[in-house]
């Protein structure tokens, strides 16, 4: 790990304070090591811990089955491991994206705020105008998986919404007054990333 990534890592664990640390060097264990913090260091397993720091490629498949040892956040330097983790496990959101390398949190605390709710009645009624107008087309599911992929590493998605523009990215929760269980923006031709990282297909 470079310094920056280290001073990144040291200031997480001031809200992790039980840390995993896989595929390090004893460099990096020696820097990161003060003495005040339980540190288990093995490559070969994941243990109950706040944050699992994840230096080597080995342990992708183990965390999708145990990813509800981790507490609060998941260090990792490569992006092509984390998307197919984050697609099939939402509450997991890229909250740092900084230094080569990927902060994943889990706690609401940890993600970005929603917009307000003006800001989002005002792209709802956007989008309802649109379905109005137009009917509503849907994109193929090759588009929506490529989309799903794109907003999965997105430092911008909280769970399974957008919070540039609050939408929601797969599905409408059935607990939602308005729209229960309707398709999301990923699934619908008219809508557009409002980061320009995916365009509509209209
Ligand atoms: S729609 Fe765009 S900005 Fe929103 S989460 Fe997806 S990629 Fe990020």
């Amino acid at each position: 790990m470079t310094n920056a990534q280290l001073e990144l890592v040291a200031g997480l664990m001031e809200k992790a304070p039980v840390i995993q640390l896989t595929g390090a060097d004893s460099f990096d264990v020696d820097r990161l090591w003060t003495g005040d913090y339980p540190m288990i260091t093995d490559d070969n397993d994941i243990f109950p811990c706040d944050m699992l720091v994840l230096l080597n490629d080995k342990l992708w498949e183990e965390l999708e089955s145990k990813h509800l040892d981790i507490n609060r956040f998941i260090v990792c330097k490569k992006l092509e491991q984390v998307s197919p983790f984050l697609v099939n496990n939402k509450e997991w959101s890229v909250i740092i994206d900084v230094f080569d390398m990927y902060v994943l949190g889990k706690l609401d605390e940890d993600k970005r705020p929603l917009p307000s709710k003006f800001r989002m009645a005002t792209n709802y009624a956007k989008t309802k105008f649109k379905e109005l107008i137009n009917g509503r087309q849907l994109v193929s599911l090759q588009i929506a998986d490529e989309r799903a992929k794109t907003c999965s590493t997105c430092v911008v998605r909280n769970d399974d919404r957008c919070t540039h523009c609050g939408c929601y990215l797969t599905v409408i929760p059935e607990d939602e007054i308005i729209d229960a269980g309707e398709p999301g923006k990923i699934f619908r031709a008219d809508q557009e990333c409002p980061l320009g990282k995916w365009r509509k297909h209209e």
